[in-house]
């Protein structure tokens, strides 16, 4: 099969033939017909994910159909269209019994502990317990952009920091994981608030519910802005960048006992940021951290999507082959593209 592949970090990555994937037994293969570009593909290149062993082909937001099945898969069969969380529970350990897959303790993720979906096929492990059957209306492409982004974002915004209607949420970052957020809390009927450096990307980002926009650049005091705009501080308010500074001013713009969730990585040089510990005693804050989402919890996020309150569509920038997703990853620290890039050509 084709893959993008690598041997080194930080080191050009190739488009190359290598062996095709067999199912373990409780595994499948999948035909990749979609697989999204996210910022975690860049870490993972960058060297800064510890579970990825070289060499490596990358890709974990991804769509297809089930080419092959290992002989313990009793809920899955060849032809199948699925999709599949980017963090998949072994099923055995106590998170993954409690319902608790996204912090399984033996996870598998695709292009993290395992080769990924940038390639014509996929192996994927503890397929009963990970797969999700796509309805038949859903476009691939859409499918995959659900994998990482969405599905993460929805997990921060209904579970984890358990929005409300009419409730103010600050979104610091519009890139996938931003405008996700504010899509689903908007559809929650909260009132979400934009936070970026783009123009584009807060004109496209109220295009999504934004009932307010902040941008960052022209903005010395962003937490102060967004206190001014919700009379007192943001209910919820989630980093969906990562970094030090969209982090802090996250914790910083809340109001009394609200709650912040990290959804965007920190990772490297960003592993232990500053926060303001003070504010969180003192107001009594929630932190959250937001890791994928349980393949039982898409039913909820599909419902949604079928009746039409989510359109996870309208975040997908362009679909792109394999061959261009080389340069499109190797660009993606500081990436300006709107919407989310998938690959949907081998
Ligand atoms: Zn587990
Ligand atoms: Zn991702």
């Amino acid at each position: 099969m084709r893959a993008m592949y690598y041997e080194a970090f930080e080191a050009m990555p190739e488009i190359r033939v290598v062996p095709d994937p067999t199912p373990t037994e409780n595994g499948v293969v999948v035909k990749v017909e979609a697989s999204g570009l996210c910022r975690s593909d860049w870490h993972g290149w960058m060297g800064h994910d510890p579970d990825i062993r070289l060499p490596h082909v990358p890709g974990h937001e991804l769509a297809g159909v089930i080419a092959a099945t290992g002989r313990g898969v009793m809920r899955y069969k060849v032809g199948d269209r699925v999709t599949v969380p980017f963090v998949s529970g072994c099923g055995r350990c106590g998170e993954c019994r409690s319902g608790n897959q996204q912090v399984c303790e033996a996870q598998f993720q695709p292009g993290f502990t395992h080769w990924g979906s940038f390639a014509e096929y996929v192996a994927i492990d503890f397929a009963d317990q990970n797969l999700v059957h796509l309805p038949e209306s859903m476009d691939f492409a859409t499918a995959a952009s659900l994998g990482c982004r969405f599905a993460t974002s929805f997990r921060a915004v209904t579970d984890q920091a358990r929005v409300r209607g009419g409730e103010w949420v600050a979104v610091h970052g519009c890139g996938g994981v931003g405008l996700s957020a504010i899509m689903i809390a908007a559809a929650l009927g909260a009132l979400p608030i934009a936070i970026d450096i783009s123009e584009e990307k807060l004109a496209f980002a109220r295009t999504l519910g934004a009932v307010a926009a902040i941008n960052a650049r022209d903005t010395d005091d962003v937490a102060g802005a967004v206190r001014e705009i919700t009379q007192g501080g943001a209910h919820v308010s989630i980093d969906a960048l990562g970094s030090p500074v969209t982090c802090f001013n996250s914790i910083k713009n809340l109001r009394r006992r609200g709650r912040h969730v990290q959804v965007g990585l920190m990772l490297g040089a960003h592993a232990t940021p500053q926060i303001p510990m003070a504010q969180v005693i003192g107001h009594e804050l929630e932190i959250y951290g937001s890791h994928g989402m349980q393949a039982w919890r898409y039913d909820a996020m599909l419902s949604m999507m079928a009746a039409g309150k989510l359109d996870p569509k309208r975040l997908i920038g362009r679909e792109i082959s394999l061959d261009e997703a080389v340069p499109a990853l190797v660009a993606m620290d500081g990436s300006t593209d709107l919407g989310i890039s998938v690959i949907t050509r081998f």
